[in-house]
């Protein structure tokens, strides 16, 4: 006991000794749970309804700010600053945002770049039942699990592929604030059991986005006339010929590939050619079509914005930005609806694209040699 004593005093003692030590902030980890909203955090950790006025009013958070349940939080007392409030995490950027209320209980937010400590991991699991699942049950995590069914978007459908048993596992980064683990970061490595054999993708950082390579195959010698329209591909909704329409219920075919990617991501030309529309209606919001010589038209729907540079009839150069992904028009959430024809019969995108924007072809090409 009277040990026990003395390592605390002389700990203490240690820590004023150092007079410029910063004493680090108590935090604590929490989940939310199904059905919570940010209001419901907030009431939940000591703000009241004024307090939540006052921080909606610093229009701090992004319109399409949401908390997502099974999500990490941190509930965080700063004694040094004399704040105490919540803490959530960006998934795509290493910034945060800290809603507190500080010493005179006044209510406030702040958007904080975090230097997070990484570590990467392994984990393991087995196919039972659905792929999507069956990683779920390794890592409750849609964005990890999204990320690994995305590695094989291109070559294998791993919701179809797939033998029950078969084994997968995965290298990803996990982010950690002190020792609080507050994030998963990249999937760095995906390897899948298919038909007996081990398919291993490899993530390439691109800019903001990247892409998933085999690294047995060489994907820069890919014979396909287009490129990506976007730097990261994820699908939430594919090329078919009947498909029901998210909001008319009907069953429609859709005839373009969805790229489901924050608002403001950029969207490149798929190839050169001229600028055969620029337009705004209530369907496809701000779309831009492009005529290309090879016979193909591309077309980019619900853009956020478009680039002012582009003019109808105006050549365009291949990788070149012409705009931002939005939710412009008939849209539920934000993505790219990326579609292709052939003279005037609409073709499955992902039939005649790469999986890489233009720009980055060079980068890929020397990152698949060190492999
Ligand atoms: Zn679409």
């Amino acid at each position: 006991m009277g040990l026990f004593f003395f390592g605390i005093a002389v700990i203490l003692f240690h820590a004023q000794s150092w007079g410029s030590k910063v004493e680090s902030p108590r935090m604590a980890r929490a989940t939310i749970r199904p059905g919570e909203t940010l209001h419901t955090l907030l009431k939940k950790n000591g703000f009241n309804e004024e307090d939540v006025k006052a921080i909606w009013r610093q229009n701090l958070l992004p319109k399409n700010f949401r908390i997502l349940a099974d999500e990490p939080y941190l509930v965080i007392n700063d004694q040094k600053e004399k704040t105490r409030g919540i803490k959530f995490f960006e998934q795509l950027s290493d910034y945060s945002y800290y809603l507190f209320k500080n010493g005179t209980g006044e209510a406030n937010g702040l958007r904080v770049l975090e230097k997070y400590r990484t570590e990467i991991v392994t984990v393991r699991g087995k196919v039972l039942g659905g792929i999507l699942n069956s990683i779920l049950s390794i890592v409750n995590n849609d964005w990890v699990a999204f990320r690994f069914l995305d590695a094989y978007l291109f070559d294998i459908n791993p919701r179809k592929d797939l033998s029950r048993g078969a084994g997968f596992w995965m290298k990803l980064e996990k982010k950690f604030l002190g020792d609080q683990f507050v994030k998963y970061g990249e999937v760095l490595e995906t390897n899948l059991e298919v038909k007996g054999q081990v398919e291993t993708r490899k993530f390439i950082p691109l800019g903001t986005g990247g892409v998933f390579l085999d690294p047995t195959t060489p994907a820069f010698a890919e014979a396909k006339e287009l490129y990506a329209p976007v730097n990261y591909i994820h699908i939430s909704s594919v090329f078919s010929n009947h498909r029901v329409h998210p909001i008319r219920g009907k069953s429609k075919p859709h005839n373009g590939v969805d790229f489901e990617l924050p608002v403001g991501s950029e969207v490149f030309s798929a190839h050169k050619g001229h600028i055969e529309k620029i337009g705004k209606d209530r369907a496809a919001g701000n779309h831009v079509v492009i005529r290309h010589s090879n016979g193909l038209t591309t077309a980019y729907l619900h853009l956020n914005s478009i680039q002012s540079n582009l003019k109808v009839g105006k050549h365009v150069g291949i990788g070149e930005l012409i705009g931002q992904v939005g939710c412009t028009g008939y849209c539920t959430s934000p993505h790219l609806h990326f579609s292709v024809k052939r003279g005037n019969r609409p073709i499955d995108p992902m039939k005649v694209m790469r999986r890489y924007p233009y720009q980055f072809a060079q980068q890929i090409v020397s990152s698949v040699n060190k492999l």
